[in-house]
């Protein structure tokens, strides 16, 4: 295992010292918000976390102050290798504490332990490895000699992947010289505010990271705020537009990264065994709280049976329950919200006419739980192969020509991902040179790696996360030069 792999396996809850409060980080310090504080729970058994502050727009306009004084003051002056060492600093702190990590993001989101261990926490890691490289590197981006930091940038994220989304977005712009002002979501913070104990252990100035706390109406004061020359944000579609807007009429550059509907496409020639192993992980990786998320399996019309019956039999085989149980598959929704707007959709799916299944789980008494569940006899008008559900729902539809399946796996608002199974590699590059999606996995599923960009076509949002052009999207091209006078000998 290399030393970016490096997470130990996490036990249980009694290895976190958590406080029973947890303030604003703003210039360095926590302190309390002037909102009222609301509570963070654990979506598997319903008990209480911890206190979160609530941030209201006289905090906001704080952070924000805070962030353009250490962006003038020390950040945007710091040479990038400085800056560069700060960011391996944290990388570093990151894997000192994963297994704290691991067990507070399992604690607070509802996500399955092997997955926060393995997946997320040495994903954050990397993430700001990778950025760490980059911070003296800034005129290799592609953006001209001297690329110059944008400012302050204002970044708003959602609950799936809470510590990773932060590492997305805080690593390219602290490397690129930019201060930040984050806002996790509201069912997520524990991990953001564990992280700005880390940005304090790492000793980093002041004010160039301030984690806010609250709800959408803290989101929209952040976004909206007069002192933020950069938005970047993570969520749904219908905020996402909501901040376009806001952000129209003014100078700020804006990246958004939104819903999805991504086609998991199965030829006939497929393994089936890596197949059926990738649908799986495809949509239930995460509860299917994932926007890129194998949400529509395309399988070709001769091998729907078969690949139906043994994703039947491999769903039941999943464990679902607690989320710190290091045998789990399947952990816990992340708010009831999500519950209620899972099995809406679901049970729209079968008004429409399609057959639903449920794996067979035992579910627990308290907490938020859906079982794995698949919805055959899809057509493609139908809500479920349209809309987002963000949950363990696989809507299975089949084609007969690649061109059908080209068809439809286009034939979405959506255009975030999507996945290719065959044996032939001539098909892959004539299928995923046709598909409108941002990323396209061919026999895999959902694998992340910081030196690719991510991001979508359509309603799936603009701009790229990840790599030399996540780093762009934090960066303004400069062309500086001047005439050399010719020294006469
Ligand atoms: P959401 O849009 O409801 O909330 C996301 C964040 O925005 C939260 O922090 C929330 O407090 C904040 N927010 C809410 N209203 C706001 C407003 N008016 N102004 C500013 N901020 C506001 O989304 P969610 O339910 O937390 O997350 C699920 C969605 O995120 C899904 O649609 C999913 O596809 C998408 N997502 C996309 C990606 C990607 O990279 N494309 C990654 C993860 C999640």
């Amino acid at each position: 295992m290399s030393f970016l792999e490096y997470a130990p396996a996490p036990e249980s809850r009694s290895i976190l010292s958590l406080r029973d409060d947890y303030g604003l980080f703003i210039d360095g310090a926590f302190r309390a918000g002037r909102g009222t504080p609301f509570q963070t729970i654990s979506p598997a058994s319903e008990e209480r976390i911890a206190t979160i502050a609530n941030a209201n727009a006289d905090d906001v306009d704080d952070a924000v102050a805070a962030a353009r004084r250490a962006y003038e003051r020390t950040w945007s002056r710091m040479s990038g290798r400085d800056r560069g060492k700060y960011l391996f600093r944290i990388a570093r702190l990151v894997q000192e504490r994963a297994r704290e990590l691991a067990v507070a993001e399992s604690l607070d989101n509802g996500k399955p332990i092997k997955e926060s261990r393995d997946v997320d926490v040495p994903l954050v890691a990397a993430w700001f490895f990778y950025y760490a490289g980059w911070a003296d590197k800034l005129d290799h981006a592609g953006l001209g000699a001297n690329p110059r930091a944008l400012g302050v940038a204002a970044q708003v994220i959602p609950w799936n992947f809470p510590l990773l989304m932060l590492a997305w977005k805080i690593a390219p712009a602290l490397a690129a010289g930019n201060t930040v002002v984050l806002k996790p979501a509201e069912t997520t913070s524990l991990t953001a505010l564990l992280f700005a104990e880390i940005v304090q252990q790492a000793d980093l100035p002041p004010g160039v990271v301030n984690i806010i706390t609250g709800a959408g109406d803290t989101g929209a004061a952040l976004v909206g705020h007069e002192g933020v020359d950069k938005v970047a944000f993570t969520g749904s579609t219908a905020v996402g537009r909501q901040i376009a807007k806001t952000v129209a009429g003014t100078s700020k550059k804006l990246t958004l990264e939104l819903g999805g509907k991504a086609a998991n496409i199965v030829f006939d020639d497929a393994p089936i065994d890596q197949a059926v192993e990738g649908i799986v992980n495809g949509i239930f990786f995460n509860q299917g709280h994932v926007c890129c998320a194998g949400s529509r399996l395309l399988v070709q019309e001769s091998i729907h049976d078969e690949v139906v019956d043994r994703l039947k039999q491999r769903l039941s085989t999943l464990r679902l329950g607690d989320p710190l149980d290091k045998n789990t598959d399947i952990g816990a929704i992340n708010s009831r919200e999500q519950l209620d707007r899972i099995r809406e959709l679901s049970d729209v799916g079968v008004d429409e006419g399609a057959e639903r299944w449920t794996a067979p789980c035992e579910i627990p008494e308290n907490g938020f739980w859906y079982a794995p569940t698949i919805f055959t006899g899809v057509q493609t008008s139908h809500r479920i192969a349209r809309e987002e559900i963000f949950g363990p729902v696989l809507s299975v539809l089949t084609f007969r020509t690649p061109q059908e399946a080209i068809a439809k796996a286009n034939n979405t608002p959506y255009g975030l991902s999507a996945g290719i199974w065959t044996d032939k590699g001539s098909r892959i590059l004539a299928v995923a040179d046709q598909l409108r999606a941002g990323v396209v996995w061919a026999n895999t599923f959902n694998r992340f790696d910081p030196a690719s960009p991510f991001g979508g076509y359509k309603e799936s949002g603009y701009g790229r996360e990840g790599g030399r052009h996540g780093l762009g999207a934090y960066l303004a091209p400069a062309s500086v030069g001047g005439a050399q006078r010719r020294i006469e000998t």
